[in-house]
């Protein structure tokens, strides 16, 4: 069901980025471009990383660029996944120490910075946490505040001995457990568009689990329309963002979650807590060049909440802009958005912060 459902999104994300969408209407101008685009344009759909994903290339190099990026997904599913048992991640979940390679070397190193710049929001030692809520196993079930505390001891970052230069990891903690999934979906886009641009592609889109990355524009010179998912409403769009060369990444409680006795219980956890983030924040997307920067900070902006997170985004704007939606429904966008933004529902505008 839920498989089913992410899967509408990333139809309907993907279209919008190829602009063949009915939702919505473009010019006949475009539509006259568009079809010379269609005779250009390679596709494909696969599935990795428990995710669905679509590929889009333009040019006579289309096919050679997605066949690229495919191996790459591949290649770093095959390291990354926490459930398969022979990935590098798992071995050294299992061993409780291993030597990583150079992509997972850089991932982890990106996700430890994040976890220092975002005062812990993000964290990717959160496995033990993800296993006792039966994220990975789909067996859900509601820990007890006393095995969260247990648990909560296993998430120190300082618990943990690494080397970029050998890429060794070892936990001084029995039990401590690595899961990049936060950030690895942004990573594995930014090496996506590595394999276009290596393949001379200078046109063409990934979307991953309705994470999508950019590179160029459409080949008529035109933007990528990405429609941003509503958190509440399956069919409805908080918006449209026209970019280009961008990472467009949402994190929203939405996208993972089960219910008992009425209460929903989503995948993102608040590391100060062990639980579900309960923050004012239904939807976080940020928008970027930097693939990895954007997916790490998706999932820490959520469990920061709104204030946090625009404090987050005044002190670094230039890096990166953010569309957030709240609990109590009300729509913001960060100002360096405003002009390539159209919002379907009213919308407040994030200023950047006036030195005094
Ligand atoms: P995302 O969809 O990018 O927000 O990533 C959510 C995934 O990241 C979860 O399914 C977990 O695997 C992992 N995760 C959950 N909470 C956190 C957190 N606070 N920091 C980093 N990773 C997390
Ligand atoms: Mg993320």
């Amino acid at each position: 069901m839920l498989r089913r459902w992410i899967f509408v999104t990333v139809l309907c994300a993907s279209m919008l980025c190829c602009g063949c969408s009915e939702q919505i209407a473009e010019s006949s101008a475009i539509d006259e471009t568009s079809a010379a685009n269609e005779e250009t344009k390679t596709t494909r759909d696969l599935f990795a990383m428990d995710t669905y994903m679509c590929l889009t290339a333009y040019g006579e190099n289309g096919e050679a660029g997605i066949t690229a990026a495919e191996n790459c997904i591949q290649d770093l599913d095959a390291r990354l996944s926490t459930g398969n048992a022979s990935s590098e991640i798992a071995q050294l979940n299992a061993n409780g120490t291993g030597t990583l390679s150079e992509d997972t070397c850089a991932i982890l190193q990106e996700a430890l910075t994040l976890q220092r710049e975002t005062d812990g929001a993000f964290n990717p030692l959160m496995y033990p946490i993800m296993q006792a809520w039966g994220f990975p196993t789909q067996e859900y079930r509601i820990p007890d505040a006393s095995e969260l505390q247990e648990l909560l001891l296993l998430t120190d970052p300082e618990n943990m001995q690494f080397s970029p230069e050998t890429g060794t990891v070892s936990f001084s903690v029995s039990g401590m457990e690595l899961d990049l999934g936060g950030i690895a979906k942004g990573y594995t886009s930014d090496a996506v568009m590595d394999c276009f641009r290596s393949s001379d592609v200078t046109s063409g889109m990934v979307s991953l689990g309705g994470n999508v990355q950019t590179i160029g524009t459409k080949p008529d010179g035109s933007l990528w329309r990405v429609a941003i998912q509503h958190p509440d409403k399956e069919k409805d769009f908080l918006g449209v963002l026209e970019t280009k060369d961008c990472a467009v990444i949402t994190s929203g409680g939405y996208e993972r979650y089960f219910e008992e006795n009425g209460v929903r219980y989503h995948h993102i956890m608040d590391p100060a807590t062990g639980r579900p983030a309960d923050s004012d924040l239904l939807s976080v997307t940020i928008v970027s060049p930097n693939g990895i920067l954007a997916d790490g900070l998706s999932t820490a902006l959520f469990v920061m909440g709104l204030e946090q997170a625009t404090a987050y985004w005044q002190s670094h704007a230039e890096t990166f802009d953010a569309v957030f939606y709240t609990t109590d429904e009300t729509l913001y966008v960060t100002a360096g958005i405003q002009d390539c933004f159209s919002a379907n529902y009213p919308c407040e505008i994030i200023q950047e912060e006036t030195k005094p």
